[in-house]
């Protein structure tokens, strides 16, 4: 049993990390200002003898200490993210996503926990390679797009973490997640798999945005977790840099397709120029395919379910949730 800390513990990936750590018997104390995570995503484990809440936030160092006091993992999710959000406020991108990290990193030398961060494929930026290691290069556009901002906090993050790693022997795995997706996750914040299968259920049309061509790799969040889990218990990972993610691509014109042919093959697809989506100095990745190899190499285990059988659990739990929202 170990005492974890988990911020972001209500968002849609650190709710099924959390879940998952009470499972294994673990206690956990879930930090979170709930501003893009939900009290329902931890819905049933309110009264979990082992489960401390606390409604704060990161960019309050009072909390942090706090929150973290005693405890021997931190597993640090919170962020702002998402494309949409990000693009609408880069302010609060910086300020959420650099220096509360830098105080976390501190806090973990000073009380001795192992650190998981959680970063994301956005370092990469637009690369041009076909699937990217951990090695490539990072390819941002121009600070006139605030998309990148995401991108550049998180590998400001990365670069922490590592100097605290080499410098003081922080014990911290890095891993970059790759279009994690499953029940729980909302299209509010531009995350396209929930859009479509809620505009599907909805009648459509399906938005894909600009020609559809553009590809990403899907992952189930439980394999994703079960991957952070896995890496945080193997000794070759401290210090590493890890892509995590499903290495199957997909273009969005096909993943519409696809959320069409299991809702409702009578929905259409609307192609809508990027400008119309995200404003004038909006840019696109075209391509987002990760190499993992080091994941499967270190940990023996890569995320492997087909996309089929990932839209399929993310319908019926739509389903489920409209039920219940319906009663
Ligand atoms: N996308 C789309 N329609 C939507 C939302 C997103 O066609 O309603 C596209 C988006 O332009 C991108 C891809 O789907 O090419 C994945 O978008 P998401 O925001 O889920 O993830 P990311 O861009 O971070 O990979």
């Amino acid at each position: 049993m170990a005492r974890c800390v988990v911020t972001g513990g209500a968002g849609f990936i650190g709710s099924h990390l959390t879940e998952r750590l009470l499972r294994d018997g673990h206690q956990v104390t879930v930090l979170d200002n709930l501003s893009t995570g939900r009290r329902e995503n931890l819905r049933g484990l309110e009264s979990h003898p082992h489960l401390r809440f606390v409604n704060g936030s990161i960019t309050d160092p009072l909390a942090l200490s706090e929150a973290v006091q005693g405890s021997e993992v931190i597993y640090h999710l919170a962020a702002a993210v998402g494309v949409k959000l990000v693009a609408e406020d880069p302010v609060r991108t910086i300020e959420t996503n650099i220096y509360p990290t830098e105080n976390l990193l501190r806090l973990a030398v000073q009380g001795g926990q192992r650190f998981y961060l959680a970063s994301t494929s956005e370092v990469y930026g637009k690369n041009p390679k076909a699937e990217w290691n951990e090695d490539d290069d990072l390819q941002f556009g121009p600070t006139s797009r605030p998309r990148w901002a995401y991108g550049c906090s998180k590998a400001i993050d990365e670069f922490l973490a590592r100097a605290y790693h080499r410098k003081y022997g922080l014990p911290v795995v890095i891993g970059r997640f790759f279009n994690v997706v499953g029940p729980r996750q909302v299209g509010n914040y531009g995350m396209v798999i929930p859009r479509f299968v809620d505009q599907a259920l909805k009648g459509g049309p399906l938005t894909v945005y600009d020609d559809g061509s553009q590809v990403r790799c899907f992952a189930h969040v439980q394999e994703v977790v079960d991957c952070v889990i896995r890496l945080m218990h193997t000794e070759a990972a401290l210090g590493g840099i890890f892509n995590i993610g499903s290495d199957q691509p997909v273009s969005m014109r096909q993943l519409a397709e696809e959320v069409i042919r299991r809702v409702d093959p009578a929905v259409r697809i609307d192609l809508i120029p990027y400008q119309q989506a995200y404003g004038d100095d909006f840019e696109d990745v075209s391509r987002r395919v990760p190499d993992v190899s080091r994941l499967e190499r270190v940990i023996g285990q890569k995320p492997r379910m087909p996309l089929g059988e990932l839209l399929d659990d993310i319908i019926r739990a739509k389903r489920l949730n409209a039920g219940h929202a319906a009663n």
